[in-house]
């Protein structure tokens, strides 16, 4: 019912052309699978993603926006931006933009608002720091960041929400939440999006797990009942790796 979806977070690598060349690469080496393919790149990258992947049925994205519509905001780019460059999904939260920029689950809140607005999907990220997780609050915590992150945010159908738990430090670390684990999260955050939105937008909403996904320990986790797919960072910058997660 939930169709999965491969998101690979490229963060901060790769020139506009080599970007190029690697879109090119997926379209004509891309397997006959059922799974969602969506790449979120930096912004620079965008124009190329709308050249390259338009009508290949790939998705592409952003990694961020800004919480403002328009204005002398230096540096910011709009979801007005996104939509013209033909962006179907936008990473907010990112654990790395919380910690670096700072930014609050309020923040975060006024950017899926702008997302909304353009029916760019946001793509939520939630999830735990190691302390948390040592200290057994991981559940609470997260749970905790989902309900400040979507105050007052609500989205028109489930299609337009994607939630994923990045256990942070499961995040390039090598480190991977067991698939036990990680299901255990995931329905947790199906239960409480059933309480907020109501049953049926919590079943057909999907929520990807993030943190060292990797070829040999996808199909491990994306079995899991309520594990919808990957948000995947370091693997979905090899094409080899990528292609083989869209098979996982
Ligand atoms: C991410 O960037 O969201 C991520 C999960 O990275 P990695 O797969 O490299 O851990």
């Amino acid at each position: 019912m939930r169709k999965r979806l491969v998101a690979g977070n490229w963060k901060m690598h790769k020139s506009p052309s080599e970007a190029k060349a690697w879109f090119s690469a997926l379209v004509r080496q891309r397997p006959n699978t059922q799974a969602e393919a969506a790449l979120l790149v930096p912004f620079t990258h965008l124009a190329y993603a709308k050249e390259v992947l338009e009508n290949s049925g790939i998705h592409w994205g952003a990694q961020d926006v800004s919480a403002h519509r328009e204005g002398a905001y230096t540096g910011e780019v709009s979801a007005l931006m996104l939509c013209d460059l033909g962006c179907r999904y936008a990473i907010v939260g990112h654990s790395e933009r919380r910690s670096h920029h700072a930014e609050s689950d309020a923040l975060v809140a006024q950017k899926m608002l702008r997302l909304l607005e353009f029916s760019i999907v946001p793509i939520l990220c939630v999830g735990e720091p190691l302390e948390v997780r040592e200290a057994g609050k991981h559940l609470s915590y997260t749970l905790g960041q989902l309900e400040a992150s979507l105050a007052g945010v609500e989205p028109a159908s489930p299609a337009h929400l994607v939630v994923a738990y990045e256990p942070v430090w499961a995040i390039g670390t090598g480190k991977t939440a067991t698939p036990e684990d990680a299901e255990a999260m995931h329905q947790a955050i199906r239960q409480w999006l059933a309480r907020r939105y109501g049953t049926a937008f919590a079943e057909e909403t999907r929520i990807l797990y993030g943190g060292s996904v990797k070829p040999d320990n996808a199909t491990a986790l994306f079995s899991q009942p309520n594990i919808d797919g990957g948000l995947v960072g370091g693997a979905s910058l090899k094409l080899d790796d990528y292609l083989r997660l869209l098979l996982a």
